[in-house]
């Protein structure tokens, strides 16, 4: 891969990032992503493009609005950076194939329903929907291009197919643990006399299980339950910290699932090795 590629692929990110900050910020409070231009949440003014510029603009203004001197989160060249990163990463695994647009659409979800959940501890239900949708109409255009040159055909065999069976395999096995979750909960309460703590009585919410649903249809049901046992490994390093400085066991859940679905695609094989050798 020459330079000139590497640098396009990560300008690329960076602005994709862009997208997706807007996204992050907009798409909770269903606000359009098209309209109108970003400005200033404090004073309202309209962003100009030259401050608006992925990763640079941040620096240039030194993390400040132009006209009030507001603060800009530090999360929007953050985001913007993962994604320039992951991106890069992608197209040095795919270069400029079809495979490196879903991955990159795949991962991109990935970030905003990460930080959405950070923020509201919920996501808009259809996000992972869109995945699961997008997901399934790829299957179904590589099933049709093997139906086209293919003679022999073993119907299992099939993308669609083997995409369909992979979601329902994703859903199933986790609300089977949200089901049984909810019921040690729920037992757990009653013998202890308890009340739950902050109301949370679902071990696992029912975005979790939609979300575990979209990883098994890019990534595979084998990957899907790698991913839903990695990430608990994630969130009890900041679950740790949350009780003790924020005294809450409330934490969101997707950036922890993400985290793990990016460990699994780049390091699943590795890791499985490692386990099945003893
Ligand atoms: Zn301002």
């Amino acid at each position: 891969m020459i330079m000139i590629e590497k640098i396009f692929a990560f300008l690329f990110g960076a602005c994709l990032g862009s997208l997706l900050n807007v996204c992050i910020h907009r798409l909770p409070k269903d606000l359009s992503i098209v309209q109108p231009s970003s400005f200033c949440p404090k004073c309202k003014t309209s962003i100009l493009w030259y401050d608006n510029i992925p990763l640079v603009s941040y620096f240039l203004l030194r993390g400040k609005c132009r006209v009030c001197k507001e603060r800009i989160s530090l999360r929007y060249p953050l985001v913007e950076l993962i994604t320039a990163v992951l991106v890069l990463t992608l197209y040095a695994y795919f270069g400029l194939t079809a495979i490196f647009f879903k991955f990159v659409f795949f991962f991109s979800l990935l970030v905003v329903v990460s930080f959405i959940d950070i923020d509201y501890h919920a996501i808009p239900v259809y996000l992972c929907f869109i995945g699961i949708t997008v997901g399934l109409a790829w299957s179904v255009i590589e099933t049709a291009q093997i139906l086209k040159t293919t003679r022999i055909i073993d119907p299992l065999g099939l993308p669609f197919v083997k995409t369909l069976r992979n979601l329902m395999l994703g859903f199933g096995f986790t609300y089977l643990f949200k089901f049984f979750g909810d019921v040690f909960i729920t037992v757990y309460l009653s013998w202890r006399k308890k009340e739950s703590i902050e109301g949370e009585k679902e071990s696992l919410g029912l975005g979790d299980v939609d979300f575990m649903g979209m990883v098994a249809v890019f990534m595979g049901i084998k990957s899907a339950v790698l991913v839903f046992f990695l990430a608990p490994f994630f969130a009890i390093i900041y679950s740790v910290f949350a009780l003790i400085f924020k005294r809450s066991h409330l934490i969101p859940y997707l950036p922890y699932l993400s985290l793990a679905s990016l460990t699994a695609f780049f390091w699943g094989d590795k890791i499985l090795r490692l386990f099945f050798r003893f």
